[in-house]
C-alpha cells in the first residue's frame, strides 16, 4: 500500500526544487495506485509566513499536481498540520522519556553557547552529556523541582554510541554511519509546547502509514537520526523506504541553486509570483513568465531523472508510465533555465493555433489593435515557431497589424538601391492585377514577372519586405502580403516608394 507525502515547512514561497520532490512523490504515488499527502510542517512558529500555505496549494493547483489526502483535501488520517497535533506528539515524548530513550535537559542557551566556546567542536551526546543539566545527572526532584518553578526545558534523544545505523535509501542504496557521530537532537522543547521537525516527522509519517519517504538529499544526514528514532518508538518493522532526490544545482553546476541566481540571470525559482509578507519585496513565477504548467512539470521531471532514451517531451500521464524512482541520479542536477524556455517553446509548437490565439488575443488588443481571432490565428500559425513565449509574439508580429512609420536605416542602406523604387512601383502594378491573392496566386505570377524582366529576386524580395514591414527579416513575404490583402500591401508599398 503505497502512501507518500510532501510535507513542507509554510516558510515562504515554494521553492523549485521543492515542486520537484512533490512531483516525483506524486508520479511514485500514481503509478503505484497509491496516496499523495499532503502535510504543513509547522511546528518552528518563527520561521512561519502567512500565505505560504496558500501559495504553495495554489501553485500545484496550477501545475496540475492532485493530492489524495492532507490539509485542504481531508483524509482519515489527520489533522495534517502539525500545529494542530501537539497533543499528539506530546504523548509519544512522553513515550521516549517514559523509556529512558530520551531526556530532559535544563541548558539554557547562554549555558551552551559557553560551552561551545570552552570545548572545540562540542557537540551534545553521550561524551558531553554527563558534564551537562539535565535529568541524567540530576535527582528526579531536582528535575521536578525546576519544571514545577517553570524552568524551560528541551527533550534530546539519547543516542547510543556504537551503533552502526543504515539507511537503505531507494537511489543511493544503503547508506551506513556510525551513531557516535551524532549529538543528541533536541526533540521537544518546553517553551512552545511543540515537538521539532525530527519528532513530529517520525511520529506523523508512522501514524499516517506512510510507505516511501522521498524528499531532497538535504535531508540525508538527517535519515540516521530518523533510523534510530523509529527503532526506539519500535516502529522498525514498519519503517518507510527512503529516497533522498538529487539537489538542484546552479546553472554553472557548483552550488545549490538559490533565490539569488535566478535574480542574476533572469529566471524564476518560485512557480507563482511571491510577494514576501515580510520584506515585500516581490519575486517572479514561472505562470506570470509565460511558462505553461505542462513545461514546467516535464522540464522538472528530467532534473535528477532520465528514461534512458532519447525521449524528452512526456505528459504527466507519460511520465507517470516512464518514471522510475531507482534510476535517479545521486548526483546533483544543474539547473539549466535555458532548457526549461526550450520545453516552453516546444510546448507551443504543440499546442494547437487557436489555443495560442487566445492568448495572443489580448496582448494584440492591449496594443490598441483591432483584429479579428482569425487574423490572430494565421499570424500565430506563421510565428509561433519563433518564439519560446507567447508574450514575444507581439514584437515579431506588430507589423503585421501596423504598418511601418518608419524604415529600419540600416536596411534600406544595405537594400534598396536606386532602382528599387522603379522596381516597385512595377511590382505594385503587377501585384494589383493578381486576382488570385493568396501565397502561391502571387508567387507564380510574380516568379514568371521577376524572370521574364530578368531582375534579381533578392532585389525584388529585399525591397518588397522594406516597403511592407520597414526592416529586414521576418517571415515568407508571400505569407505577409497574403495576410495583409491587396488593398493594404498596395497601400503600404506605395507610402514606402514616395
Ligand atoms: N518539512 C520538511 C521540509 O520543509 C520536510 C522534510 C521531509 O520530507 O522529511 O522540507
Amino acid at each position: 500500500n503505497v502512501r507518500v507525502r510532501f510535507a513542507p515547512s509554510p516558510t515562504g514561497a515554494l521553492h523549485i526544487g521543492g515542486v520537484r520532490t512533490a512531483l516525483y512523490n506524486y508520479l511514485f504515488a500514481r503509478q503505484h495506485g497509491g496516496k499523495l499527502i499532503f502535510r504543513i510542517e509547522d511546528t518552528d512558529s518563527n520561521r512561519f509566513v502567512p500565505g505560504a500555505e496558500e501559495y504553495i496549494l495554489d501553485s500545484f493547483k496550477w501545475l496540475g499536481i492532485g493530492f489524495d489526502e492532507g490539509v485542504s483535501f481531508g483524509g482519515e488520517y489527520g489533522p495534517y498540520r502539525q500545529s494542530e497535533r501537539r497533543e499528539i506528539y506530546k504523548e509519544y515524548v512522553r513515550q521516549l522519556l517514559d523509556a529512558g530513550k530520551a531526556y530532559i535537559a535544563f541548558d539554557t542557551p547562554e549555558e551552551l553557547e559557553a560551552r561551545r566556546k570552552e570545548i572545540q567542536n562540542f557537540q551534545y551526546d553521550a561524551h558531553t552529556r554527563m558534564q551537562m543539566r539535565n535529568s541524567l545527572t540530576m535527582s528526579k526532584e531536582e528535575v521536578d523541582g525546576l519544571i514545577d518553578d517553570g524552568q524551560q526545558f528541551v527533550v534530546r534523544f539519547k543516542v547510543e554510541p556504537g551503533e552502526e545505523v543504515h539507511v537503505n535509501d531507494m537511489i543511493r542504496g544503503d547508506v551506513c554511519i556510525k551513531s557516535d557521530i551524532l549529538d543528541d537532537k533536541v526533540l521537544y522543547k518546553s517553551a512552545d509546547e511543540l515537538p521539532t521537525y525530527h519528532l513530529a516527522n517520525i511520529v506523523d509519517d508512522h501514524l499516517m502509514e506512510i510507505s516511501h519517504v522521498i524528499r531532497g538529499e538535504e535531508w540525508l544526514p538527517s535519515a540516521p537520526l530518523h533510523v534510530l528514532l523509529y527503532r526506539a518508538f519500535g516502529w522498525e518493522d514498519s519503517m518507510p523506504r527512503f529516497a533522498h532526490l538529487p539537489l538542484l544545482l546552479k546553472p554553472e553546476g557548483k552550488g545549490k541553486l538559490s533565490k539569488r541566481d535566478g535574480d542574476r540571470l533572469g529566471f524564476p525559482v518560485f512557480p507563482l509570483e511571491w510577494h514576501d509578507p515580510k520584506t515585500g519585496e516581490v519575486s517572479s513565477g514561472y505562470r506570470e513568465s509565460g511558462y505553461f504548467p505542462e513545461a514546467v512539470v516535464n522540464f522538472l521531471a528530467l532534473l535528477g531523472w532520465n528514461p534512458g532514451t532519447e525521449q524528452e517531451i512526456f505528459s504527466l500521464d507519460e511520465l507517470v508510465q516512464a518514471f522510475d524512482i531507482t534510476k535517479c541520479s545521486k548526483s546533483g542536477a544543474k539547473f539549466d533555465y535555458k532548457k526549461g524556455m526550450w520545453f516552453n517553446h516546444e510546448y507551443i509548437l504543440r499546442k494547437s493555433d487557436d489555443e495560442i490565439a487566445g492568448l495572443f488575443a489580448p496582448i494584440v488588443a492591449n496594443n490598441g489593435v483591432e483584429a479579428t481571432m482569425d487574423q490572430v490565428k494565421q499570424v500565430v500559425h506563421m510565428m509561433k515557431d519563433r518564439v519560446s513565449f507567447v508574450k514575444e509574439l507581439w514584437e515579431l508580429c506588430s507589423f503585421f497589424f501596423i504598418a511601418p512609420t518608419s524604415y529600419d536605416e540600416k536596411t534600406v542602406k544595405k537594400r534598396w538601391k536606386e532602382y528599387s523604387a522603379q522596381q516597385m512601383t512595377e511590382l505594385a502594378a503587377v501585384l494589383e492585377g493578381i486576382e488570385d491573392f493568396s501565397v502561391e496566386g502571387q508567387e507564380a505570377v510574380v516568379m514568371k514577372w521577376v524572370e521574364d524582366k530578368g531582375y534579381k529576386l533578392g532585389d525584388i524580395m529585399n525591397a518588397f519586405r522594406l516597403t511592407l514591414v520597414g526592416i529586414g527579416k521576418g517571415p515568407g513575404m508571400f505569407d505577409i502580403s497574403a495576410f495583409l490583402g491587396k488593398e493594404e500591401t498596395l497601400k503600404r508599398m506605395r507610402k514606402a516608394i514616395e
